[in-house]
């Protein structure tokens, strides 16, 4: 029996690849474009990491790591989200990120112990992009903004701009127990897991996708009327930036974000009817997370992410991948596939993709294989033109044939590879 993947993990196989690096390519060019530089982490990190900055009663930390014992003893997980290990870079080399503002994007696979289903993986990809060093409302509608006309680009439609504010430590916890004494009296109307959670995180209640929880809280108080000056200040800001910026956003009240670390603002892009499954990008403000690592001065901070898996999907199919080979050579008998060889090698040396048959199969054959290729020249390397130093080259396109020195053949496929690049 051969061995499949692991439940909830993909393998990623062309076309479809090809895809994947055209948005990531999308991505980076965007990011430059903003002012964020890459930054790579260990897949590795101490679950202590995890466990501080996400946030004990979360359910991430509650129930989706992969968490195991290494061989010297000492609990490590999977990272499964990126905020957490760039902020403990960022601490760890505090000297080498310049001056504030500083702006790192990441690209990779986070990893969640989840139920898979469609759109939800236990091995997912995202997007994201943190800027550190400054409060100002103008750098959260900035990373909306870079994650907007980076959606937009991908070619995403009807995607909407969700907004909200979480408050900070001043003003949340008037929230907290308002939310939690709205919970007490709606206690049998929830699910299991939120009748525990109301009393130790009932933030995380409004987050629940199951249809009793959402009904139930239909008319839970709002935390943006709970907000303080600051926090009302800084969310009037990052409205009125987003826009004059002519960027369309609705409130939401109910969005919490599925991580305790977020202060002030959070945003999401979601798809209506999309399900449990609706939210392509998210991300928010953590003005507290730096701190809350170990860090000796509080470092104010907004990011975001977004599911590769989701978009893609969201996408629908994309373009099909271009012709797998531009030239294809074709060689009359064995004896001339040295020749042939070393041609095709200087082809792709100069940036023309190539591709021929080794197998030894009939001329008859190697033409199929050159036509269903969608070569636009096949180079036919024969006995007579072979004594000559010449091949026939086959204009695909043009329908169109001649006998000319092999060298000749060479050079005009290079040049014509030059022209187009
Ligand atoms: P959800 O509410 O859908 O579980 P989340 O709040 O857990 O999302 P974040 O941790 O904010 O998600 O991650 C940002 C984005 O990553 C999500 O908006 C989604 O597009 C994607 N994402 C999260 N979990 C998964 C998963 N298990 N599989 C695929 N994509 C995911
Ligand atoms: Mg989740």
């Amino acid at each position: 029996m051969t061995l499949a993947t692991v439940r909830g993990m993909k393998d990623i196989l062309p076309p479809e690849s090809a895809r994947w690096t055209e948005l990531e390519g999308l991505f980076r060019a965007h990011a430059v474009r903003y002012g964020f530089l890459e930054i790579r982490t260990p897949l590795l990190e101490r679950t202590e990491l995890f466990a501080r900055a996400v946030g004990e009663t979360t359910d991430i930390v509650e129930k989706e790591m992969y968490t195991f014992t290494d061989r010297s003893g000492e609990s490590l997980t999977v990272r499964p989200e990126g905020t957490a290990p760039v902020v403990r870079a960022l601490l760890n080399h505090r000297a080498d990120a310049g001056e504030w503002p500083a702006r790192f994007f990441y690209i990779g696979p986070m990893f969640r112990h989840e139920r898979p289903q469609k759109g939800r993986l236990r091995q997912f990809h995202q997007f994201g992009a943190e800027a550190f060093g400054t409060d100002s409302p103008y750098a959260d509608a900035e990373a909306v903004a870079f994650l907007h006309g980076f959606l937009a680009a991908a070619g995403l439609a009807g995607v909407s701009l969700e907004i909200n504010s979480l408050g900070d430590p001043e003003c949340r916890p008037a929230y907290l127990d308002a939310l939690a004494s709205f919970l007490a009296a709606k206690e049998g109307e929830l699910c299991d897991d939120c009748r525990r959670r109301a009393g130790r995180n009932p933030l995380r209640v409004l987050d629940c996708k199951a249809e009793r929880c959402v009904r139930a809280t239909a008319d839970a108080p709002s935390i943006l009327d709970f907000l303080c000056g600051p926090c009302r200040d800084h969310f009037h800001g990052v409205e009125s930036a987003l826009a004059s910026s002519g960027i369309l956003f609705s409130r939401n009240p109910r969005m919490v974000r599925g991580l305790d670390y977020y202060r002030r603002t959070t945003f999401e892009f979601v798809i209506p009817g999309m399900g449990a499954q609706n939210t392509v990008a998210a991300g928010g403000r953590y003005d507290g997370l730096a701190e809350m690592l170990g860090g000796r001065e509080r470092v104010p901070a907004i990011g975001f992410a977004v599911g590769v898996e989701r978009l893609l999907m969201l996408l629908g199919e994309g373009r099909a991948a271009g012709p797998s080979a531009e030239a294809y050579l074709v060689v009359a008998t064995p004896a001339l596939l040295p020749e042939a060889f070393r041609r095709k090698m200087e082809l792709s040396a100069c940036g023309v993709r190539a591709d021929m048959d080794y197998e030894g199969r009939s001329v008859k054959s190697q033409f199929r294989r050159a036509d269903r290729s969608g070569a636009r020249v096949v180079l036919v390397f024969g006995e007579d033109e072979a004594h000559r130093g010449a091949v026939v080259y086959r204009d695909m396109e043009r329908g169109l044939q001649e006998e000319i020195p092999a060298e000749t053949a060479i050079r005009r496929l290079c040049d014509r590879e030059k022209k187009e690049e």
